[in-house]
């Protein structure tokens, strides 16, 4: 049985969704669907989830919703009409959401994901019934009734154990289960999103619950590429690569699959393969736990900026026992994680995603580490972007970090930091961002068109 999840783009209209249909019927083995809201139809079309978080805004803030709404129900009744649905489909959709609508305010982030759930609860509601109109025989399936439990804020929002038994029940079904990415229930009752682009986690969390023999996410690229299709002209092709490598990559900005999306199907074995609704017929990407790592040491480069450095400096830093305890402590209390801690004898620098720092936590936090520590110098840093060099085969392969310091100094940037991981199946480069793109470039040249480098 396989596991199939399709993302926004690959429902965004009826002729999108006729593609997902044949896709199916072409597999007999596709047997629970995992489906986005509709997304985006053309550049500069809203996705749904978006229409949907202005629509839970103006609600919250005591607007007239009735022009949020009829948009919103506006895309769906069009995609019905397409498909030559009836109204009937339409008038649930727009039942469901106004039910949403009048649910209790109080607490804000609830009401937000009742109302951003709704685009994929309907987007399977609809697309059960398009199938069920074309003689596919196909079941909407209510996560609650599934039983697909999760943890409750401010933990993040991850399955429970129990979810993976009692999803389990899904592979006897006789038809095809389309179930709605993004959301679960806490074991009280209450509906939980996961992040933005969670129904790759859902996907991953039905196939390793019914230990699918596949995991096939189909978007709208034929496959992952070696570097941002944006930044290098016409990438190399991924066409195996393994859990941690894809895990590495898109920590750092490749965005085809959620971060969070791999480590169900990975503790399963489930193998993840990458497919194109738009052209089913290529091969993809597939995500294994082995692959031959012989030929190319590096498998992708990858680039994310948003990133500030907190810089401490002591002399004697090395000796004290519990420094390092102590300065997470006040990053703990501001709610602040980390990403990196590079550290010298005296020094270190704890590297943080920006998004998650304002001024006045930033002055809070030197102020503490300040008379906490009595340390000799305090700041932060921001405007870092994180270059990331990621391969099995970087383990075996000698002077791949020269080359690639090499590559950087020809651009003539400074790298302000430097992190091997480990697992050193990622070489971590702290850069400026505004030499993101040419350090980006030039490893590509280095490590994947040595043809190019002089
Ligand atoms: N619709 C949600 C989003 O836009 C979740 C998803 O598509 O995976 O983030």
């Amino acid at each position: 049985m396989k596991v199939c999840k399709f993302g926004g783009t690959s429902v965004a209209s009826a002729e999108q969704i006729q593609k997902v249909a044949n896709i199916v019927k072409a597999d007999p083995t596709r047997k629970i669907i995992v489906v986005s809201a509709p997304g985006k139809r053309f550049d500069g079309d809203v996705k749904v989830t978006d229409l949907l978080i202005r629509l839970a805004t103006s609600a919250l803030s005591g607007e007239d919703t009735t022009g949020a709404l009829s948009h919103v129900v506006g895309r769906y009744a069009s995609i019905a009409e397409e498909l030559g649905l009836d109204s009937e489909i339409v008038s649930i959709i727009a039942a469901d959401l106004s039910y949403r609508l009048a649910f209790s305010k109080d607490d804000p982030s609830l009401f937000f994901d009742q109302i951003k759930a709704s685009g994929e609860d309907n987007s399977a509601k609809l697309i059960a019934a398009y199938f069920s109109s074309i003689g596919m025989p196909a079941e909407y399936i209510n996560p609650k009734q599934a039983g697909l439990v999760v943890t409750d804020p401010p933990k993040r929002v991850q399955a429970l154990p129990e979810s993976y038994n009692n999803l389990s029940n899904l592979a006897n079904q006789q038809s095809i289960s389309i179930f709605p990415g993004f959301f679960g229930y806490t074991n009280d009752g209450t509906l939980r999103t996961f992040d933005r682009g969670g129904s790759d986690i859902t996907g991953s969390i039905l196939s390793a619950a019914v230990k699918a023999e596949l995991y096939e996410n189909f978007t709208d690229v034929d496959c992952v590429f070696a570097a941002n299709p944006r930044v290098v002209e016409n990438p190399v092709e991924i066409e195996k690569m393994t859990y941690r490598e894809m895990r590495e990559l898109s920590y750092a900005g490749f965005a085809v699959l959620h971060d969070e999306a791999l480590m169900p199907a990975f503790k399963e074995s489930v193998p993840v393969c990458i497919k194109n609704t738009n052209n089913p017929q290529s091969t993809g990407t597939m995500i294994v736990a082995e692959r031959d790592y012989s030929r190319l040491p590096v498998t992708g480069i990858s680039a994310d900026s948003g990133f500030s450095t907190l810089y401490v400096s002591k002399y004697l830093m090395n000796r004290e026992i519990g420094f390092g305890r102590k300065l997470l402590q006040i990053l703990e209390d501001e709610h602040v994680s980390y990403e990196h801690i590079p550290s010298g004898i005296d020094n270190l620098s704890v590297i943080i995603r920006s998004h998650q720092l304002t001024p006045e936590k930033e002055s809070r936090i030197v102020d503490r580490v300040q008379t906490e520590l009595e340390v000799d110098d305090v700041h932060f840093i921001s405007n870092f972007s994180m270059v990331v060099l990621v391969g099995e085969g970087m383990k075996y392969t000698t002077g791949l970090a020269a080359r690639a310091t090499d590559a950087i100094a020809r651009t003539g940037a400074n790298i302000e930091m430097i992190n091997q991981g480990s697992s050193e199946v990622s070489l971590v480069f702290g850069v400026l961002k505004e030499d993101e793109t040419k350090i980006l470039k030039e490893l590509y040249n280095e490590f994947f068109v040595p043809s190019l480098v002089v």
